[in-house]
């Protein structure tokens, strides 16, 4: 290093050096300052002013700062759009002129902990995925709510098993080794790591020394290195980024990808269970549906519970027991809800507390939820939910309470920077210091009456600003009645500043008893929130029993406002929906009324095709049927009339590339992948939704894939899977009398006078006319271009003699083997000569030439 370089300078480049890949925030008095190619970024990203500064003689560099009051919400920014920022304070008292600086911590999309950065019905996952061969493993952590988990499977195709875990998981940030090819798409800020700190052995130690364990055994991590490895990565990353955050992890959980439904990527976006393929929205998805939660915590619950329903009957049953009980009990339901208003986010509450992050107003949050606790077991007294008996335990954090009332005036400030944070009378000390500067301040306030009348000078006054503190200000008339004991401090024009040795005794009384009671308060408020935070479990346990309660209340809400039924779940193979509705599509509909549909597969129907014109409402009943099969899996009740479920082990949709093309993932390459998995990956018990397959495809091409699929699942011993296929391929109605699981249905539609009427009934049979003519009226098409359309249809039609148009025969062809002259005459143009007249002139010759010609 340059030996010419300020000290500053120096100790910069030290701390940098070991954080180069996140933004270095530099406190400097009130600024954090960014230098170098950092102030660039920042400047850039942040639109700040970049300045520059002196390091060494005649050497200056970029630099660019913002207010530290301000941090949060400009490190907000920067996380965002995918930046690491380390956060370096001065610590301690200067040495030698020097601050000493450290890094206290490394912010990251998945470390992030400010309550304004994080998305209050949103887990912030920090997720590692590991592939060892075949074995893969999926660890996560939320720091702000102490949840850790990993799983540990074999599969096949590591890249695809992979992406459907963190899929489901949406994490904010990924760990991946440097150099690893397994993750090439997904959610989540991705974060390169160094290979080594994968290693079994530094994982495993990570492990055992942050549980304080000999062994991995009673964690169920025995022989799972995939599994270590990944939870261990997390460990290491925690203690180099956010080392608090440690302090609150103080368990992991392994689970099976087995208990849950699997839902892969392409069905999750398909479904919109979180947010719209348009407009990736959560309104108009499942969960801006069913989301009536109350709680932050209870609305993240409610996100995991769609993205992972369940197999296990038991737990099914559980779920719908419980939102039955508020289903039937209306009164209480609402009394509930109405409770729950009172609680704050009690689980990221506990967290924060316990890792050291809280501010006083978090404390209050807490006592103010904790008071209300009463409230919300009082709600469901009446109401047989077995998991409330917890709540209703008289004193639960009672103790609690008590201390935070005790210690925490009813409006403490929101931050340690002001006073005020503890109230009169839960410390001695404090009330003794508080008392000394009340006192010193009083006998202030008190001079100016006390010597104007003991000097007679009427216009003594005595003022306060920062430069000299508290002043006696004389007018120049009067100043040669200044007692002996004033000292003078600044001539004015029109008068002199005194300062007295006794007002400045009292002066400095008051700044330091200010000092001191921030220094006792910010220690008193530590050790509260030590006590606090080491009843933390049972906090956390509280909050998940409110948010499992928030959820089934919700869903008995939603199903009590629109009309839902508790489905009947159960282990055979069945589907029986009666009346069924799309729980989304029926809530947007504007003017129409959404019409039910049954879908009640036969004795030995396995493939339902289901064919019918554009717009008339198979996407939508496709998607009914998952949806339901779903919501059904998740506890909840579902839009019908009556329904009957049998298990699903995994949903898969495959959404023809027209539907989805607003996603940008139109390629017929990315739908045949898509469908290649689903024929690798279903079971007999999978639900397989198939729209519009071979769409992105020629005709041919198109017609065959699809019938090829079905005869594969119709035959395959591993799959004969239910299945719905929609179409507006007409040849596939001619399966139905080859293969006995094959049954036709249509949408049905009324004709009436030449207009068309989409009833939106799905009925037996295939369809027989596809009324895109119809569709494109609807549209808006140009009056002329429908009567012509229809005129060519009815050629076609004739031509092909009546009726359908079969394969072999399609239409495009027809057209053209009609136009050949017209081509002739196309192809004879020599375009480079003509004028944009003549070439006009043309299209008019042609048009009065063809154009009319039936
Ligand atoms: P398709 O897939 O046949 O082209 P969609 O399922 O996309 O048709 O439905 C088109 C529109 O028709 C939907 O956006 C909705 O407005 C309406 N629709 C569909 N199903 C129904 C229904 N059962 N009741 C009322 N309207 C419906
Ligand atoms: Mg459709």
């Amino acid at each position: 290093m340059d030996d010419d370089l300020t000290p500053i300078r120096r100790q910069y480049l030290e701390i940098k050096e070991k954080y180069p890949h996140a933004l270095l925030f530099f406190r400097l008095g009130d600024f954090y300052e960014t230098f170098d190619a950092d102030a660039e970024t920042a400047s850039r990203e942040l639109d700040i002013v970049l300045t520059s500064r002196n390091v060494a003689k005649g050497s200056r560099i970029p630099m660019a700062g913002i207010p530290y009051h301000a941090a949060e919400t400009y490190i907000g920014r920067l996380i965002q759009r995918g930046y690491h920022v380390a956060v370096c304070d001065q610590v301690g008292e200067p040495i030698n002129g020097l601050m000493p600086r450290r890094v206290t911590r490394v912010i990251t999309p998945g470390t992030v902990v400010e309550p304004g950065m994080l998305s209050p019905t949103r887990n912030n996952y920090l997720a590692c995925p590991v592939v060892q061969g075949r074995r893969i493993a999926v660890a996560f952590v939320d720091i702000t709510t102490g949840e850790f988990r990993v799983t540990e499977f074999e599969t096949d195709d590591a890249v695809h098993a992979v992406r459907e875990e963190l899929t489901r998981l949406g994490p904010a940030e990924v760990l991946l080794p440097e150099g690893a090819d397994f993750y090439p798409e997904g959610p989540g800020a991705r974060t390169a790591w160094p290979v080594w700190r994968f290693e079994a052995g530094r994982c495993e130690q990570a492990l055992l020394h942050h549980f304080e364990s000999a062994s991995l055994e009673g964690f169920g991590l025995a022989k799972r290195s995939a599994a270590v490895c990944a939870a261990g990565v997390l460990l290491q990353y925690l203690q180099e980024t956010q080392p608090a955050a440690l302090e609150i992890i103080r368990e992991i959980g392994t689970y099976s990808r087995s208990e849950f439904m699997i839902l892969d990527p392409a069905t999750r976006r398909g479904l919109e269970l979180t947010e719209t393929l348009r407009t990736g929205d959560e309104k108009g998805s499942l969960l801006g549906v069913l989301d009536l939660t109350v709680t932050p915590m209870g609305g993240r619950l409610l996100r995991q519970w769609i993205l992972q329903p369940l197999l296990d009957l038991g737990k099914i049953h559980m779920r719908q027991a419980e939102v039955q009980a508020f289903f039937d009990a209306g009164l209480s339901r609402t009394a509930f809800r109405q409770s729950l208003h009172g609680l704050d986010d009690l689980e990221r509450l506990a967290n924060r507390i316990g890792s050291g992050n809280a501010v006083p107003r978090d404390l209050a949050a807490l006592r103010d939820s904790i008071s209300n606790l009463p409230k919300v077991a009082e709600a469901i007294d009446g109401l047989t939910i077995e998991k409330g008996q917890a709540l209703r335990a008289p004193d639960l954090c009672a103790d609690l309470l008590d201390l935070l009332h005790q210690a925490l005036p009813d409006d403490p400030p929101a931050t340690l920077s002001q006073t005020g944070v503890i109230r009169p009378l839960y410390s001695e000390e404090l009330d003794r210091v508080v008392e000394g500067a009340r006192e010193a301040r009083e006998w202030i306030a008190g001079l100016e009456t006390k010597e104007k009348s003991r000097t007679g000078i009427k216009t003594l006054r005595v003022g306060y600003n920062k430069i000299f503190g508290y002043y006696i200000e004389v007018s120049r008339g009067q100043v040669q009645s200044v007692p002996e004991n004033y000292i003078r401090k600044q001539t004015l024009v029109n008068g002199e500043r005194y300062i007295t040795p006794e007002m400045k005794e009292y002066e400095t009384r008051v700044l330091s008893a200010e000092e001191q009671i921030r220094e006792i308060e910010s220690r008193l408020f530590r050790d509260l929130c030590t006590r606090i935070g080491a009843r933390r479990n049972l906090l956390l346990e509280t909050a998940r029993i409110i948010a499992e309660l928030d959820c089934v209340s919700a869903l008995a809400e939603v199903a009590g406002k629109h009309d839902y039924v508790r489905p009947e779940v159960v282990e055979e193979e069945v589907l029986d929906i009666r009346e069924g509705r799309h729980p989304v599509v029926e809530r947007f509909l504007s003017g129409e009324r959404f019409v039910p549909n049954d879908l009640t597969l036969e004795e030995g129907e396995i493939i339902r095709v289901i064919t019918g014109p554009n717009m008339s409402g198979k996407s939508t009943y496709l998607r009914q049927a998952a949806l339901l099969c779903l919501m059904a899996q998740i506890g909840s009740f579902v839009p019908a009339h009556s329904a009957k479920v049998g298990l699903v082990d995994r949903i898969f949709t495959r959404i023809g590339a027209q539907d989805e093309i607003h996603a940008g993932q139109s390629t017929f390459m990315v739908e045949m992948v898509e469908t290649a998995n689903i024929l690798h990956h279903a079971t007999g018990r999978s639900l397989l939704i198939f729209d519009e397959v071979g769409r992105g495809t020629s005709t041919y091409d198109g017609v065959s894939i699809a019938w090829a699929m079905i005869e594969f699942i119709h035959n395959h011993p591993r799959l004969r899977a239910r299945t719905l296929f929609a179409t507006h391929y007409h040849e596939l109605i001619r399966l139905a009398s080859m293969l006995p699981g094959v049954r036709n249905y249509n949408v049905s539609v009324a004709e009436e006078r030449g207009t068309v009427v989409f009833l939106h009934r799905i009925v037996p049979g295939g369809a027989d006319r596809s009324y895109g003519i119809h569709v494109a009226q609807m549209a808006g098409m140009p009056r002329p271009t429908i009567a012509r359309a229809k005129e060519i249809l009815g050629e076609l039609e004739s031509g092909a003699g009546g009726g359908k148009i079969e394969m072999g025969q399609p239409a495009q062809l027809q057209l053209f083997a009609d136009a050949t002259p017209l081509m002739d005459e196309l192809n004879a143009l020599d375009l480079s000569s003509m004028t944009p007249l003549e070439a006009l002139s043309k299209l008019f010759s042609w048009q009065k030439k063809y154009g009319s010609r039936s």
